[in-house]
């Protein structure tokens, strides 16, 4: 990233330090180099070491004697004492008399090494920095028309230019809706008079919203690319800053710029940072910067007239925490969806970026994209790049697809914790655990097919999992299907308890899902028989974690407390009817999972359909 800002900040603390450092110097370390040397002795060693003939050189002074011994390296320092032939005494032990024993450096001198060396020093340093910055900025700034240090120190706040990577549509996979809301601002960008004769406007401000990772950034730069055009980037949480008025200049200094660059992008992230509701009662200051910087935003949109090429993208996975105020007509009032991928368009954010590694011919993406069901395009580019690390370690030319399966497991689960300590009788549970919910999904309809068992643990802590793949994109669930999925949620814990007659800890994340399900079906997808159709959570944070809101009286809440601890109860019995009528082959296949540890749907299915 390119930063074009005022460069007196960092050159401010330069000096500080280096006036720090040499006041240090000077009054530290330069007075402990002098006194290093010489050493208080009494005046009895004094006279033995004339007697012994042993003084060097001797000097003296009107309250002390200084004096060297014969080597001259070690200088010595005793009182005067009251001793009349003492300066004949050290005439025939044969010291020297000398005027200046520890050198001292004239007064211009010392000045000139203790403060002007060090001074040309740092002058010199400080030089070596700029010329280094400048080199960095000149370089960038060309793409604008070779302004180069031109525009430095011209404006008091921080704007970051980008370059827009050479980002095209077809680097973002999946998100074809938003490509093609998106591809409008690229043909108007090419041709703005076209839509001036006919007297259409552009939108000023387009708001991309979505899940984090699901390439909004990625979408911006591309607009930006395939109308080459340049492309202004900052994130909402840069314009709050410590001091009341520096995000606001930080904004009218942003528009300034782009408007001399215009046509151009401007692409603010995580705008929610600066355009949250403003709170009614902030009267008394509350959160006055983010308000002056939100304002300030508002009056720059307002200001700039239509069609002059300069378009604001933003990017928020919280559009419920807007102010209205942002999302008025003339403003950002266009909202393009950029959703976590569907199948199909998981499998090509895949090929996309498996193009950048080298993959084996055996890689079925389709799988790979039907195994990592949920994920966003980041962690699909993680997914791939994990592999390739993988193939890496394992001293492969290529990622296989057995890499590409380990690192969705990893980026799901953690990796695998090779050395983790789980007695016999533990593994014995987990394989029984496991396979419960395996057998569980496997005996009902409707469910995803098992793809895998492991009793690998993983650093995430589970010590181990059953994979269930779907064989297609699945948008709409059957209430059925529902029941069911909770129904094998609880088979873990059902398939210990018909096992072991007891039951363990590991079945908290199995409840904590299961009840979160059920209390779903009642509250928002209308399954309970009492409720009916009424919605009585609402959804507050879509994209982030999915937080809801009760909207609905105590006495009912009571109520659907009760219907989930029922309606999870009731697939647990399920579960446990289940696993009871085939605790035939609950024992087979977790004996046989105990001992290989990983097993295929493949071999899951066949010991279940008794075929060898
Ligand atoms: P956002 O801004 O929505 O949080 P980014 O655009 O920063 O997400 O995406 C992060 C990374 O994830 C990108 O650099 C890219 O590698 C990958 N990525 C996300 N979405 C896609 C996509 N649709 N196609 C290809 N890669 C994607
Ligand atoms: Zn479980």
């Amino acid at each position: 990233m390119q930063e074009v800002k005022n460069d007196k900040k960092p050159l401010i603390t330069f000096w500080i330090a280096a006036v720090l450092i040499l006041l240090l110097f000077n009054f530290i370390l330069v007075p402990f180099m002098n006194n290093r040397e010489i050493k208080q002795v009494d005046y009895g060693t004094f006279m033995k070491m004339t007697q012994d003939k042993e003084i060097g050189k001797v000097q003296i002074q009107d309250d002390k004697i200084v004096f060297t011994d014969k080597s001259g390296k070690n200088v010595y320092e005793t009182g005067v004492m009251p001793d009349e032939n003492l300066t004949d005494r050290l005439y025939s032990s044969g010291a020297k008399f000398s005027k200046e024993i520890v050198e001292q450096m004239s007064p211009m001198a010392s000045f000139m090494l203790y403060w002007i060396v060090p001074l040309l020093i740092f002058i010199f340093i400080g030089w070596l920095m700029r010329r280094q910055m400048n080199k960095a900025l000149g370089g960038d700034s060309m793409m604008f028309g070779g302004e180069g240090m031109g525009g430095l120190g011209r404006s008091k706040a921080k704007v970051y230019v980008e370059s827009s990577d050479g980002i095209m549509f077809s680097d973002v996979a999946g998100e074809e809706e938003a490509k093609q809301s998106l591809s409008e601002i690229v043909t108007y960008l090419h041709d703005p008079a076209k839509y001036e004769e006919i007297g259409a406007k552009m939108p000023k401000g387009i708001l991309l919203v979505g899940p984090p990772g699901t390439g909004k950034t990625m979408l911006a730069k591309a607009v930006a690319g395939e109308s080459k055009v340049p492309f202004f980037s900052i994130s909402g949480s840069e314009f709050v800053e410590m001091f009341v008025g520096m995000g606001a200049s930080k904004v009218r200094d942003l528009f300034k710029q782009a408007k001399e660059k215009a046509p151009c992008i401007v692409f603010i992230d995580e705008i929610d940072a600066i355009g949250q509701k403003r709170s009614a009662g902030s009267a008394y200051g509350g959160n006055d910067e983010r308000e002056q910087t939100l304002n300030q935003l508002l009056t720059e949109m307002d200001g700039f007239e239509d069609n002059t090429g300069v378009i604001i993208l933003a990017a928020t996975n919280r559009p419920e925490s807007l102010d209205p105020a942002l999302t008025r007509p003339g403003r950002f009032d266009r909202r393009v969806p950029v959703e976590l991928p569907d199948l199909k368009g998981r499998e090509n954010i895949l090929k996309v970026h498996a193009r950048k590694i080298r993959t084996g011919p055996d890689v079925d993406f389709n799988k790979i994209a039907r195994m990592a069901a949920g994920a966003s395009g980041a962690e699909l580019a993680n997914i791939v790049n994990e592999a390739a690390l993988r193939a890496v370690r394992e001293g492969r030319k290529y990622a296989t697809e057995a890499d590409m399966e380990e690192s969705i497991e990893t980026v799901i689960a953690g990796y695998q914790k090779k050395n983790a300590i789980l007695s016999d009788e533990e593994k014995k549970v987990v394989s029984y655990h496991e396979v419960g919910h395996a057998l569980v999904a496997a005996l009902q309809d409707g469910t995803a097919p098992v793809q895998k068992i492991t009793i690998i643990p993983r650093t995430s802590g589970a010590l181990g999992y059953t994979m269930q793949v779907d064989k297609g994109q699945k948008n709409l669930y059957t209430k059925e299907e529902l029941l069911s999925q909770i129904a094998t949620l609880t088979g873990g814990r059902a398939a210990e308890e018909v096992k072991f007659g007891h039951v363990t800890t590991g079945a908290s994340n199995d409840i904590e899902k299961a009840t979160k399900l059920a209390r779903q079906m009642i509250t928002r997808y209308g399954m309970a028989d009492d409720f009916g159709m009424v919605a009585l959570e609402t959804v507050t944070n879509q994209y982030l974690g999915g937080d809801t809101s009760l909207a609905c009286s105590p006495e009912t809440q009571a109520k659907i407390d009760e219907q989930v601890v029922a309606l999870v109860e009731k697939q647990h019995q399920k579960a446990l009817s289940l696993l009871r009528e085939n605790s035939g082959k609950l024992d087979e296949i977790a004996e046989y999972l105990y001992e290989k540890e990983t097993i295929t749907g493949d071999e899951f299915m066949s010991i279940l359909n008794g075929d060898e």
